[in-house]
């Protein structure tokens, strides 16, 4: 079973939050230093402006002043008007820089500046003006040595408040270029962070997601092309390592289906046509071998043994003809409940009637019962005992062992001391007219996989306990209604 939340789809859920959580995190880092530089150059704007208006203001009251000479050397009031404006000049400078003070000193020395205007004001419209229009010499000179002196005072005081200001935009500009460069290394080291990260988590999906699918999906296009060999490696871990294995154990069972399906489908054939002519031929053979029997009786020296030649021959050939008829009805006659011990111990006892055992020690443990055909299932283990026989040789050893199954079937494990099967032979060795003896038919094993199957059970093979072959006939459990006949 496939993990419904899995381990992957968290995984991919972490790396990509995380990268999430990154670039926001650059993104607000890089705003918040934005947001200080911005402040910053509206301060050193500011600044700028303060620094402009001292200036002018400066500049202002020079030109004040140059309209209080006009107004002494043309000794009349032409200048007063151009005089009113320089003075509204000087006072709405003077207002902003109230305005701008930063501090108590430069709020002193905004107060010092309007002070000295006033006076300058009063001095113009109510001493000098009079005395210019009076031509009083007297009066002009000493009011206008009071009026250069409040003009300087006004003058030194606003080109102070300049400088102060310049100097402020000194260190504006300091902590503006440290932001901006404490900023530039911090958005470099996240941003850069954030691409390592981004790229790390590219090669992990590429790795963990998109190469396994990759794989899949060549095993699929493979399997798709009737490859029933391909196979996936399945150690990626997580739900794409379980698909990789689902996809093998599906692969193999479609490979083991395939191939049975090729075996049924040949049992089949070789079936029909066997049934076709079977009768044909068992006739005239029953015939050669009544024949030959007959000559036996008379024969001797070398034509004797010719004639037993002759006769073992067509015996195989009968052989031949009965395998293939059973391969052609492997399922016929009535089932019925049967002892395994029993029908066992029969086979052993007829084979070494029939001088089928040598020297070979043949030994039945175990006991249970099965419903089957007896005289099909006395057949199949004729044929594994005989087979099993063979394989282990003179002084070898072969153990039946029956055992009842936990499901209520049974099974019957038949092992010899012999060489084994040869890897290469595993998969062949229950098609027929596949063997390796000299006179063999190669119709045992693949009949008895017939019965086995008919019966809705199956023989396996694999190496035994005593170093050779094991085949294992497995007879399902009997269903409710034949328990109830029993
Ligand atoms: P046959 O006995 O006529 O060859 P079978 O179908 O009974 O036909 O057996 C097919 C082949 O399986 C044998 O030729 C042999 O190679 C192999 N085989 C069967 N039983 C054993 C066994 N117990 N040990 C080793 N090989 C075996």
């Amino acid at each position: 079973m496939l993990p419904t939340s899995g381990s992957t789809t968290r995984k991919l859920l972490l790396a990509f939050g995380a990268l999430v959580a990154l670039f926001t995190a650059a993104s607000g880092f890089a705003l918040a230093r934005l947001a200080d530089i911005h402040d910053g150059s509206h301060q050193l704007r500011e600044a700028g402006n303060r620094v402009r208006d001292a200036l002018e203001l400066a500049t202002a009251v020079r030109d004040q002043y140059a309209h209080v000479a006009h107004t002494i050397i043309l000794g009349n009031a032409s200048h007063v008007h151009f005089h009113e404006e320089s003075r509204a000049r000087v006072e709405a400078l003077t207002r902003s820089l109230r305005e701008q003070a930063q501090d108590e000193e430069e709020r002193a020395w905004v107060a010092d500046i309007q002070e000295n205007g006033d006076a300058l004001e009063r001095l113009y419209r109510d001493s000098l003006l009079p005395a210019v229009l009076a031509k009083d010499h007297a009066t002009v000179t000493a009011v206008h040595s009071q009026v250069l002196e409040r003009v300087s005072l006004v003058q030194a005081r606003a080109e102070s408040l300049a400088h102060r200001f310049d100097n402020s935009i000194g260190s504006f500009e300091a902590h503006v270029g440290a932001v901006e460069h404490n900023s530039f290394r911090w958005a470099l080291l996240l941003l850069g962070g954030a691409t390592l990260f981004a790229i790390g988590v590219g090669i992990y999906i590429g790795n963990s997601v998109a190469r396994p699918v990759a794989r899949l999906s060549e095993g699929a296009a493979r399997l798709a092309q009737g490859d029933l060999d391909t196979r996936i490696p399945e150690n990626d871990p997580g739900e794409l390592g379980q698909l990789a294995a689902q996809f093998n154990r599906m692969t193999e069972a479609l490979r083991t289906h395939q191939a049975q399906l090729v075996q049924h489908e040949k049992l089949a054939s070789v079936g029909r046509l066997a049934a076709g002519v079977a009768h044909e031929i068992n006739n005239p053979l029953g015939v050669i071998l009544g024949y030959v029997r007959i000559l036996q009786r008379k024969a001797e020296g070398p034509l004797a043994e010719d004639l037993k030649v002759v006769e073992d021959e067509a015996v195989r050939c009968q052989q031949i003809v009965e395998g293939l008829l059973d391969l052609s009805r492997p399922g016929h006659g009535p089932m019925e409940k049967v002892s395994v011990r029993e029908t066992c111990e029969d086979v052993v006892a007829r084979l070494r009637e029939a001088e089928r055992l040598g020297q070979v020690e043949v030994r039945v443990e175990g006991t249970a019962s099965a419903w089957a055909q007896p005289l099909r299932l006395r057949q199949v283990l004729l044929n594994l005992v005989r087979n099993a026989a063979e394989a282990a040789g003179t002084g070898g050893t072969v153990e039946v062992r029956i055992e009842p199954d936990k499901d209520g079937g049974a099974s019957v494990a038949i092992s010899d001391s012999g060489p084994g099967v040869k890897p290469e032979d595993r998969r062949r060795l229950f098609e027929p007219f596949f063997t390796t003896k000299s006179t063999g038919t190669g119709l045992g094993l693949a009949v008895s996989q017939a019965i086995a199957e008919a019966h809705g059970g199956r023989i396996e093979a694999d190496t035994g306990p005593l170093g050779g072959a094991r085949f294992t006939l497995r007879l399902p459990p009997a269903s409710a209604e034949r328990e109830a006949m029993a």
